[in-house]
């Protein structure tokens, strides 16, 4: 049972992947204020990953910092099992860890693209794996950070949205397995939204960007992360294999 005004029973393990800042840290804070137990990954930083678990101890929840780099199988391997002997497995699972390397196409290196689809599809691949073996008996929820970037596509995107548009598809198909187990499995797709990656968008680009969104500024992690919690959680028990936009209403369809 849930406290009066949480979304999950006290004490739900969730595991956030890109926690230590940005959106992740904004989903960690959100499904801790919402009665879950964090293990929080992230690939180098660990001061800031401490930062956001302190401030998860403050609200009377355990936290758990997981580091792995999510595209190397043996560190997402050893933290699934760290997950397993410190908390016997975790039932939520947001893939949200990911990097932007933008580029015109014909000007791309295949380091270039195999650095983004390295972390962001194969990433992907590995947690959920790591995430749905863990759910296996018990059910869970798995949601995937996915972008608007992979549904419509960017110019200077190419290795991104096809690396989102992938994990999309991804996800989809893992609901459609884990449905008979219990385990539900959506997306959330941000548009613009004021973090770090953005700030490496060029000002006159970002500025075209901003024109074309209805709502007409950026959205907050904040803003992120009470869609992904709502997904996650089970206010949303009969939604799976979905992909929510929170793009302030940049995309039409
Ligand atoms: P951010 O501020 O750059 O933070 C990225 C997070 O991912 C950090 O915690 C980082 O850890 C972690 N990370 C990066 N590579 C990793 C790896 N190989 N293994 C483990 N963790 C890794 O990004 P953000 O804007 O919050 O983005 C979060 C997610 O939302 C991403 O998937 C992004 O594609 C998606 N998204 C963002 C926007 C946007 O406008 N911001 C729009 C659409 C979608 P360290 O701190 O240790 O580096």
């Amino acid at each position: 049972m849930s406290a009066p005004g949480m979304l999950f029973a006290e004490g739900t393990k969730a595991l956030v992947t890109g926690a230590s800042r940005g959106i992740g840290a904004a989903i960690a804070m959100a499904l801790a204020e919402h009665g879950c137990d964090i293990a929080l990954n992230y690939r180098a930083n660990s001061a800031k990953a401490e930062e956001v678990a302190e401030r998860i101890r403050g609200l009377g929840r355990e936290a758990l910092l997981a580091p792995a780099d999510v595209a190397d199988e043996a560190q997402v391997t050893a933290m699934y099992k760290k997950l397993r002997v410190e908390w016997g497995g975790v039932s939520v699972a947001v893939l949200n860890s990911g990097i932007t390397a933008d580029g015109h196409l014909a000007a791309m290196s295949s380091a270039k693209w195999q650095e983004v689809i390295s972390t962001n599809l194969t990433g992907a691949f590995l947690t959920a794996r790591g995430a749905t073996k863990q759910m296996h008996t018990t059910g869970g929820s798995i949601v995937l950070i996915a972008s608007t970037s992979g549904i419509a596509g960017r110019a200077g995107q190419a290795n991104y949205a096809a690396s989102k548009g992938g994990a999309i598809s991804l996800a989809k198909s893992l609901a459609y397995e884990g449905a008979p187990r219990g385990i539900r499995v959506n997306v959330v797709a941000p548009g613009f939204i004021d973090t770090d990656m953005v700030k490496k968008v060029p000002p006159a680009q970002m500025k075209g960007a901003l024109q074309a969104i209805p709502l007409g500024r950026m959205g907050t992690p904040e803003e992120v992360a009470q869609a992904a919690v709502f997904l996650a959680s089970p206010a949303a028990s009969y939604i799976t294999a979905k992909v929510l936009t929170v793009d302030g209403g940049m995309l039409y369809s």
